[in-house]
């Protein structure tokens, strides 16, 4: 046991290996979770101008009283730049965001006042409008600038974009934003037992699962992920199959299967051909085997075959060094929960797959039936997995443990 390296250990050693991507030019409208690869300094003030923050009439303040009458002398609906200059005694119908007239330095809501808002045309507009009290300079007004100044700086390079940045974004002018580049994953495999989604498995073959359940978790992840058709046990189509692969210039290469040390694993040997792969073991159940290293300077996974080893390994491994490419801080979604029954370990840092339920406010983890790293359904019903830390084997009921959640709608 003590000659296993811990998940801290590996993570470190992989991350020492990662960069980060390039840069692309994209639309506004492709850009929320994209991570900015400039600062976005504000050309211009916001708001623009000075408007009004209430449907009423702009006054001069100076003007304002209970039971004091104005000759309404303008209409300035939303969108319409207001020409006259206000004089002592007048008052300007005006909406919600429209600008302050000259001369106007505050804005008394319609509701403080004698008029009807009820139909705003021209015919509409009244001659006089009688105030109901004193309003103070600046009330009821939004000022140039108040939000943002020109030579802001809104946001720096790093940030993930949200959708209230977009928007942001979008009153700032910028319709093309410069982002990191989506990490585009090449997803390989082999296995002579392997048959694709639409074949139907003859005795002794299964249809290929790892390579469409990585690809959604890369693409839930927000990179491109790239499928490869999955190779025959054969040395040359192996070959063939890298060759390929690093013709669609991938930013990562992640294998399912093949690297552990069996008599059909061709990938294990060829990689020692092709790049400079380790093979580490790691002290995480389930997780095992598992390689590490580059293929002609690209980095490569080679993850378990069994299917819940393959996604658990993908998100403690592959998805740091993910996050990492992709210039995306990487905060693992974590809970604290109580396990509803005993448990078994072996020692190793294990992920139980569980279901959570509520009770009084906390969260209760249960396992999702037999933990064994072939069963996919435990995945599948998992809405979490529960973090048993290394040298424990046994879980007593109650103990609080953290989960990683799996379930994106928790
Ligand atoms: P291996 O590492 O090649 O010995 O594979 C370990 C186990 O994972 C075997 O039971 C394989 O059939 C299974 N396996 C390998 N690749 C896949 C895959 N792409 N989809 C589903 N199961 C797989
Ligand atoms: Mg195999």
């Amino acid at each position: 046991m003590s000659t296993l390296m811990s998940v801290e250990e590996a993570i470190a050693g992989i991350l020492s290996r990662i960069g980060t991507v390039d840069t692309e030019t994209i639309s506004i409208t492709e850009a929320v979770g994209r991570v900015l690869a400039e600062d976005v300094i504000s050309d211009t003030n916001l708001p623009p101008f000075d408007n009004s923050a209430m449907d009423g009439f702009a006054i001069r303040a100076e003007d304002s009283g209970n039971n004091i009458t104005l000759n309404v002398v303008m209409d300035i609906p939303a969108g319409v730049n207001p020409s006259e200059t206000l004089e002592a005694g007048q008052a300007a119908r005006i909406m919600t965001g429209a600008p302050i007239p000259q001369g106007a330095n505050a804005v008394i809501p319609v509701e403080d006042t004698d008029a009807d808002f009820s139909s705003l045309d021209d015919a509409s507009l009244p001659e006089q409008v009688t105030l109901g009290r004193v309003v103070e300079q600046g009330a009821a007004i939004r000022r140039l600038g108040e939000n943002i100044h020109e030579g802001q700086t809104i946001l720096t390079a790093g940030t993930v974009i949200t959708p209230a940045g977009i928007g942001m974004l979008a009153s700032l002018g910028k319709a093309k934003l410069t982002v990191l580049r989506r990490p585009r994953v090449a997803i390989i495999g082999s296995g002579d037992e392997l048959v694709d989604v639409d074949e139907t498995p003859e005795l002794g073959q299964i249809r290929d699962s790892n390579s469409y359940a990585l690809s959604a978790l890369i693409e839930q992840d927000g990179a491109i992920p790239l499928r490869q058709p999955i190779a025959p046990d054969d040395a040359d189509a192996i070959r063939e199959m890298f060759k390929n692969t690093l013709e669609q210039h991938p930013d990562l290469i992640v294998s399912s299967a093949g690297v552990s040390v069996g008599a059909a694993d061709y990938i294990r040997a060829i990689l020692d051909e092709l790049g400079e792969i380790g093979f580490w073991k790691i002290n995480l159940r389930p997780g095992k085997p598992l390689a590490f290293g580059e293929i002609a300077t690209i980095p490569f996974f080679g993850l378990p075959g069994n299917p819940v080893s393959a996604m658990v390994t993908y998100l403690v491994l592959v998805r740091p060094a993910l996050m990492t490419l992709a210039g995306k801080p990487h905060h693992p979604r974590m809970i604290r929960a109580k396990t509803a029954e005993a448990m078994r370990s072996d020692g190793r840092r294990t992920f139980a797959r569980v279901t959570l339920t509520q009770d009084e406010g906390a969260w209760v983890a249960s396992e999702t039936g037999t933990q064994s790293s072939g069963a996919h359904l435990s995945m599948v019903l998992a809405d979490g997995l529960l973090v048993i830390p290394e040298g424990v084997t046994a879980v007593d009921v109650g103990t609080e443990l953290d989960v990683l959640l799996l379930n994106q709608s928790l």
